[in-house]
């Protein structure tokens, strides 16, 4: 949380202490209408707004399909057994967040200790006093906030350092860690994987003459038209500014390249609408390809280098294609070998 902060990803104002407690949902589990309406009235003071339930199951039902910030359970349940129903929804995941508070009697001493133990939060003796169970319920219910928004921010933190902000594609970070665990998988096997890298050609003068908000009007689209050239177990990523990388597993180079031809199709075939520039943007890509050597030794730099000096070839040999990186050179996959003249 405070390393989001510092870095500026997330905004601060995460204080339980801002938090007041009041106008929640809560859920009370009685069967007896007397207590019932009791505990509704004194909650409203607090603004809550309360849901009577009287059997065990419904309440489960109700805390699967709404938003409750705590619950209180009566203990004495006529027909129910009050601490069963403390340790199923402690151990529902969608559920097992949310505060229990028990009302009780007195006497009831031993079942209060099993229940703590059960992972109840709180509990108010009768004769409940008003004042009491407004502060139970508020340190209950701010509690619940605090984590609430603690768990949010604790998962934006984390998939904006795996992701990219404007495509929303995965970056280099995430990509590598991947890679190297699909290569590992594989090596000494004999399972085929791919990998694409793949280029925007002359992205510079596009930002040059239509400025960068154009620029990054077109990385969406071609994000978007590669991600639907790619099949659902394929990862693109963003590898940085304007290069990405599509990895294949279970594909060998010859499909690759074919997957390959029809991205860079995908994209040269169409103009771009690019909403700043106002008219259709022309488009290529250059692209290499290389697929993991199972002999061994392979590792992720290895095999991106290789796409990679494969894309340098499909640049210089004048942008706008395909080229694999085989173990008898550079190929251009419409025809002849490139390995002598790069
Ligand atoms: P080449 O065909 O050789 O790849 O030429 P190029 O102009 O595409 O290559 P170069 O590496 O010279 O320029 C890449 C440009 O991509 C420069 C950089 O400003 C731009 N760029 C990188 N990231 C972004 C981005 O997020 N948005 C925009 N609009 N431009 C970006
Ligand atoms: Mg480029
Ligand atoms: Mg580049």
């Amino acid at each position: 949380e405070r390393t989001s902060e510092s870095l500026t990803l997330l905004d601060g104002n995460t204080d339980s202490y801002t938090e007041a407690g009041t106008d929640a949902q809560v859920l009370i589990v009685e069967d007896k209408e007397f207590y019932a309406t009791q505990l509704i009235e004194m909650l409203a003071a607090d603004g809550h707004e309360s849901t009577v339930v009287e059997r065990p199951e419904e309440s489960i039902d109700r805390l699967l399909n709404n938003e409750y910030d705590m619950i209180l359970i009566e203990l004495r349940l006529e027909d129910h057994d009050a601490l069963r129903l403390c340790a199923q929804i402690r151990s529902i995941d969608a559920v097992r967040h949310v505060p229990i508070l028990l009302l009780a009697e007195e006497s009831d001493t031993e079942r209060l200790a099993k229940a703590m133990d059960l992972g109840c939060n709180d509990y108010v003796v009768r004769p409940v006093d008003r004042n009491e169970l407004l502060a139970r319920c508020r340190t209950q219910v701010r509690r619940r906030r605090y984590q609430a928004k603690l768990r949010d921010n604790y998962e934006r933190s984390f998939e904006m350092a795996l992701t990219d902000g404007l495509t929303g594609l995965y970056n280099r970070r995430y990509l590598e860690a991947h890679l190297s665990g699909l290569i590992e998988r594989i090596v000494g096997g004999r399972r085929h994987l791919s990998v694409i890298m793949f280029d925007i050609d002359h992205f510079k003068k596009i930002n040059d003459t239509h400025g960068h908000a154009a620029g990054d009007e077109v990385l969406q689209e071609l994000c978007a038209r590669v991600m639907k050239g790619v099949r659902s177990f394929d990862t693109v990523a963003r590898y940085g500014g304007e290069e990405f990388v599509v990895v294949m597993p279970e594909t060998d180079m010859g499909v690759a390249t074919t997957v390959a031809e029809r991205l860079r199709h995908g994209v040269a075939d169409q103009p771009f609408t690019a909403i700043t520039a106002d008219q259709k943007l022309e488009v290529t890509i250059s692209i290499g390809v290389a697929e993991v050597d199972v002999a061994g030794g392979e590792t992720t730099t290895s095999l991106i280098n290789r796409a990679d000096k494969a894309l340098y070839v499909a640049k210089s040999k004048g942008r706008n294609r395909v080229m694999c990186w085989s173990v008898d050179g550079i190929l251009d996959p419409t025809g002849a070998s490139m390995s002598d003249d790069t």
